[in-house]
């Protein structure tokens, strides 16, 4: 690899303002005795605190919940029926949380646990709720550690495995950077116990069919979720803007190992995951309302700003909060975004100063109607120079 291709592997992690790192449970906890590895988990902190200290936000995505309550309901070490890894996760999650609070605060790093149900990602409504929540546990400095909800998911209604949950979370927070850590290097082109040319893919720009193909190996049974559910969590983080790194964590500081050009596999994403979601808001079909905006509104817009309610003039529609929504001026549309109040409520603040909106609405909503973040412009000119 040359100097060039190695720093730009390393600066996917190191410079990602939002990375989430997925801890599987065979690194968390020794399968044998069912007890923590603590001194893995301390040497991730360290990588995590190192990260933190650069300035980026981190994601923890933990497994292990179930793997470390089964020994304390003294569980087979075999297969569980659904009733029983419950069970064991209800057990297991505080002690999960425990830890990860431990090893997190001895860095002085906040730590926030995070359960999530499928229903949090698919659902709209479940999923802003979900986003908002991340947004600010992050910019507030706190670690949000995710898991599974495993102690209300049923058969039906479950993610699974938290590769996938990982990437959605990746998604959902619009992460630059996922690092899946698992118990193997990354995907290779063939089994390597049994074939002696198969050798890692460092780089996946395409998830092409071979690529797919690679991973329906005999590998695939490797640890919870196999090669498979990462190569799909890959298709996620991707599609979603993100770069995804699988590594193995079984090594102490296996973040560190990855700077340093450690091996891995790399999905690299081909667009930001704010050009993503930008590209989406521009695409909805039908927009569920309209808003009207006063010059100063349209060239605050032109300008990368975002839209108070002071600067609109009157709506239409029947929105909802997170629809998306048309922004016009002088007759026709100049941006869409995603508005942060349903119609009811935006009647009622239009025109008025966001300082108002508490002691109108009687609760303390977002300042803006619609945030930059959650707005694209599809007229790029109109707007500039009026007002
Ligand atoms: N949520 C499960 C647990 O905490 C793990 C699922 C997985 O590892 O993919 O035990």
């Amino acid at each position: 690899m040359s100097v060039t291709e190695f720093r730009v592997r390393a600066r996917r992690l190191r410079e990602a303002p939002r990375l989430v790192v997925k801890v599987g449970s065979a690194l968390l906890v020794d399968a044998k005795s069912g007890r923590l590895n603590r001194a893995w988990l301390e040497s991730l902190a360290e990588d995590i605190a190192s990260a933190k200290k650069r300035g980026q936000q981190v994601i923890v995505v933990s497994s292990g919940a179930i793997a470390m309550g089964r020994r304390h309901l003294g569980l087979p070490p075999n297969r569980l029926r659904l009733e029983e890894s419950q069970a064991a996760a209800a057990v297991g999650q505080i002690r999960l949380a425990h830890a990860w609070q431990e090893v997190l605060a001895a860095r002085d790093l906040a730590v926030a646990q995070v359960l999530l149900t499928l229903e949090d990602t698919e659902d709209r409504q479940r999923y802003l709720n979900a986003r908002a929540t991340l947004n600010t546990l992050l910019s507030l400095g706190a670690i949000p550690v995710i898991n599974e909800n495993d102690t209300v998911a049923t058969a039906e209604i479950r993610y699974g495995d938290n590769d996938r949950l990982a990437a959605r979370v990746a998604q959902m927070a619009s992460a630059e950077c996922l690092v899946l850590l698992s118990d193997i290097d990354g995907l290779y082109t063939a089994d390597p116990g049994r074939d002696p040319k198969a050798h890692l893919v460092t780089e996946v720009s395409n998830i092409t069919d071979d690529i797919v193909a690679m991973a329906d190996g005999p590998l695939s049974d490797v640890g919870s979720g196999g090669m498979t559910t990462k190569i799909m969590a890959a298709r996620i983080a991707v599609s979603a803007g993100c770069n995804l790194c699988i590594a193995s964590g079984h090594r102490l500081n296996p973040l560190k190992a990855v700077e340093e050009g450690g091996p891995c596999t790399w999905f690299t994403a081909s667009q930001t995951p704010l050009a993503v979601r930008k590209q989406w808001i521009a695409g909805t079909l039908k927009p569920r309302g309209k808003i009207f905006l006063d010059a100063g509104a349209a060239n605050a817009l032109a300008h990368g700003k975002s839209l108070l309610p002071a600067g609109v003039t009157r709506i239409s529609g029947a929105f909802n909060r997170g629809d998306t929504v048309s922004l016009l001026y002088d007759g026709g549309e100049v941006a869409r975004g995603l508005v942060a109040y349903s119609a009811v409520d935006a009647a009622r603040i239009i025109g008025k100063k966001s300082s108002a909106i508490e002691s109108i609405l009687g609760y303390r909503g977002r300042e803006e109607l619609v945030h930059r973040d959650d707005l694209v412009m599809t007229v790029q000119s109109q707007g500039d120079g009026r007002g």
